[in-house]
């Protein structure tokens, strides 16, 4: 029988998931992925294979709609049902948000784990409940299968201590109010992927921007994470589909103290109201929109999102020492040769020389071959490292 890793990614009402099979060898191959939405409303279930042909789509009765629980339930049993006896899961890896001070690898997940994880849903609020509710699920449904916690913040610790400190007095960083950093998962995946698809640039000084709805910048140095514009959470450096980035403290001051406004509304405002949405005068928060619209404020909102990439990167190579190479990765980053063009025109300092060709094409290599620093375009894969990862935890 062939093995297998599940890869779960549990948000608040939605459960996506990833199937990966050990093929001849032993690497692993996308088998199907698919997702359960509307979970505690009218949950919808959907998967593919990986080519893309649709194995199932249907919408489950209100009876189905408890939580995760019941969620993971129904998928086990669609699995069980699709796979029958062709496949083993070996085990189920899960994307965590965080991972504390304490978690710099992933890890088997038993209740001990699971307690210390409990402990940091204060530093992630809207996502460590319900990436732990998908662990819950996972491990009352199927205890015999390890479950395999994978950090967004594991990649980045180990940094120098200047990089991830506020400052704030002594006391709150004992309290482990740090610069954690995010999208690490990925940054690991474009680390590994530079390794292979442009090895001289394996030890130099490479920024790679992740520039989806959620976006940030990660400063690479040999490899490993050196600076990122992420934070204590998920809020900090750049403007992105509806969360501010980076804002002066004082607006929240004067918020508060000035408007009247509670530390809910504040929350809403600077997560679901505000970045590419809120400048563009509520418009939309997808780059696709905004890229068509003919609105001013559409326009100001897309030269805010690159001016803001283009800061960061100057600062990053400033604090890494030089830059060899530019990396655009995810949803924008992937798929915008618009937004990668405009990122090189307004960065003019650096002397990139794109390739217009190669830009549109969008993969690899996109400045000529005379060009220093390099710029690339490396597609992120968040769910096959986390199976390489559990892979390697049960030793597959
Ligand atoms: P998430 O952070 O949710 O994983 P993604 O990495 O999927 O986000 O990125 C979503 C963003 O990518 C959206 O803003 C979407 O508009 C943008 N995007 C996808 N394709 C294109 C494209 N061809 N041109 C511009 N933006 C695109």
């Amino acid at each position: 029988m062939q093995k297998a890793i599940l890869v779960l990614n549990a948000g608040s009402s939605s459960i996506k998931f990833s199937v990966f099979r050990q093929n001849g060898g032993s690497e692993l191959e996308l088998d199907s992925k698919g997702q359960i939405e509307g979970i505690g409303v009218r949950p919808r279930f959907s998967a593919k294979s990986a080519s893309g042909e649709k194995l199932i789509e249907e919408e489950w009765e209100k009876k189905e709609s408890g939580g995760h629980g019941r969620a993971f339930a129904n998928l086990a049993a669609w699995l069980k049902g699709h796979y029958q006896d062709q496949v083993e899961l070996a085990a189920v890896g899960h994307r965590v948000l965080h991972g504390g001070q304490e978690y710099a690898k992933p890890i088997r997940v038993d209740a001990k784990v699971m307690e210390k994880l409990r402990s940091f849903i204060s530093l992630g609020p809207l996502h460590q409940p319900n990436n732990l509710a998908g662990i819950d699920a996972a491990m009352e449904e199927t205890p015999e299968i390890p479950q395999i916690a994978c950090f967004d913040t594991a990649f980045h610790r180990g940094r120098e201590p200047v990089t991830d400190r506020f400052a704030l007095p002594r006391k709150y960083e004992d309290l482990g109010v740090l610069r954690y950093g995010f999208h690490g998962l990925s940054y690991e995946y474009i680390a590994r992927a530079i390794g292979e698809q442009a090895p001289h640039l394996a030890d130099k000084r490479v920024v790679v921007a992740h520039l989806g709805n959620g976006s940030s910048m990660c400063a690479l140095k040999n490899g490993r994470s050196y600076d990122t514009t992420m934070g204590f959470t998920a809020l900090d450096g750049l403007c992105m589909g509806t969360r501010t980035g980076a804002i002066d403290a004082g607006v929240l001051l004067w918020l508060l103290q000035d408007q009247g406004m509670d530390a809910k509304q504040i929350e809403t405002l600077l997560y679901k109201e505000s970045g590419l949405l809120g400048i563009s005068g509520g418009l939309s928060s997808d780059m696709r929109d905004l890229l068509e619209s003919d609105d001013p404020k559409a326009a100001d909102a897309v030269e805010f999102f690159v001016y803001r990439i283009v800061k960061e990167l100057g600062a990053l190579t400033a604090a890494m020492g030089g830059l060899d190479a530019l990396v655009f990765t995810a949803g924008i980053g992937e798929n915008s040769a618009e937004i990668r063009k405009r990122v090189v025109e307004r960065a003019s300092a650096f002397g990139f020389k794109l390739d217009a060709a190669a830009n549109a094409n969008g993969r690899g290599c996109i400045t000529t071959e005379s060009s220093t620093p390099e710029v690339w375009v490396i597609p992120t894969n968040e769910e096959l490292m986390i199976a390489q990862h559990a892979a390697n935890i049960v030793g597959l």
